[in-house]
């Protein structure tokens, strides 16, 4: 009951790239960089095993970015020539590569961490993987054409590639697979009008957990000031859940620590996994047990017991490694209370 785990990034060992970055540069090259975020990867295994979380992740210590590492692997896509965008719905400027021609997966994308993952824990583990329509939404598109109908084509392109990947990692051993979607949260319509199909074709003939994670994003201010503009309820959540409540993804992912959420909009994912977000990825603040506790017992009013995984809201990659390994503890703390108490 209650098994915690994170929703994916970690903090960067700033020996590995740039802190408290979206968008690190690496600190080394070649087979020295290899090495590194192979380094990085099997400190954080320990220190999630040592925090007390049930269900292990790679912290993304091999990507520099959730969706652009992902992409790196992607032929089709110029990486040299980065042009600026606005992304989700113009909320922040990002420097993004382009699709200049079909896309096709040069190799295996995540073997070196996914197999690291495996061999060097017995707990359960989760990989997360770009949802289709994140991804559309973090690259410029010079191929597939404009309007709704090429966002359609390109995000199927993607979502095959992310399929061939998450076939190899379910492959490796990996118990869940995990695609972000935050653009869900943005482009609520779209979402539940092609999004959810697009995601259920990276999914396609995996056996293993699948799970969707929807955020309101990292602690990042661009966000901050979004989530200030969203009012006293935030019910975007209301628009995407009935769409995946009838979808093949097993559970889905949500922030509920400190935000504005509604928490009776759980009940729209009758059926589902709810990973409950409980830590709060904007704050620097750690959260109490007892807080993590009365989140998870807030939630229960909504989801059963057995059909509870307390979570972190969003990825913890921008923050210091010395908070996010203190919120880990928290996290693992607050649902062993929370499990004394029910
Ligand atoms: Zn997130």
């Amino acid at each position: 009951m209650f098994a915690t785990s994170i929703a994916g990034s970690l903090p960067k060992p700033e020996w590995l790239a740039e802190t408290q970055k979206l968008w690190p540069q690496w600190k080394a090259e070649g087979e020295a960089l290899r090495q590194a975020k192979a380094d990085a990867t099997l400190l954080w295994i320990k220190a999630q095993e040592d925090a007390g979380l049930d269900i292990i992740g790679d912290g993304e210590q091999a990507r520099q970015h959730f969706v652009h590492g992902f992409l790196e692997q992607v032929e089709g896509i110029d990486f040299e020539n980065k042009v600026k965008m606005g992304i989700r719905n113009n909320r922040y400027d990002a420097m993004v590569p382009q699709v200049v021609s079909k896309l096709r997966l040069k190799g295996r994308v995540h073997a070196m961490e996914a197999q690291l993952l495996r061999a060097h824990t017995t707990r359960k583990i989760k990989f997360t993987l770009p949802g289709p329509m994140t991804i559309v939404d973090t690259v410029a598109d010079r191929f597939y054409g404009e309007g709704e109908e090429g966002r359609i084509k390109m995000a199927m392109a993607f979502a095959e590639l992310l399929n061939q990947e998450a076939l190899a990692l379910q492959a490796d051993g990996v118990d869940i697979i995990q695609f972000d979607e935050p653009a869900f949260n943005v482009y609520m319509e779209e979402a539940a009008d092609w999004g959810v199909k697009a995601l259920e074709r990276a999914a396609q003939g995996l056996t293993c957990t699948t799970a969707v994670h929807i955020c309101y994003g990292y602690g990042i201010q661009a966000n901050v000031d979004w989530k200030n503009t969203l009012g006293e309820e935030w019910r975007q959540y209301e628009k995407i859940f009935p769409a995946l409540a009838k979808s093949s993804i097993d559970q889905v992912s949500l922030e509920c620590m400190h935000s504005h959420v509604p928490m009776d909009l759980i009940a729209l994912l009758k059926g589902k996994d709810v990973m409950v977000g409980v830590i709060d990825v904007a704050s620097d603040t750690i959260e109490t047990p007892q807080e993590v506790a009365d989140t998870i017992g807030k939630a229960l009013q909504f989801v059963a017991k057995d059909k509870l995984f307390p979570c972190t809201n969003c990825g913890l990659a921008p923050m210091s490694r010395e908070v996010a390994l203190k919120k880990l503890e928290a996290l693992a703390k607050g649902a062993a209370l929370a499990r004394e108490r029910v």
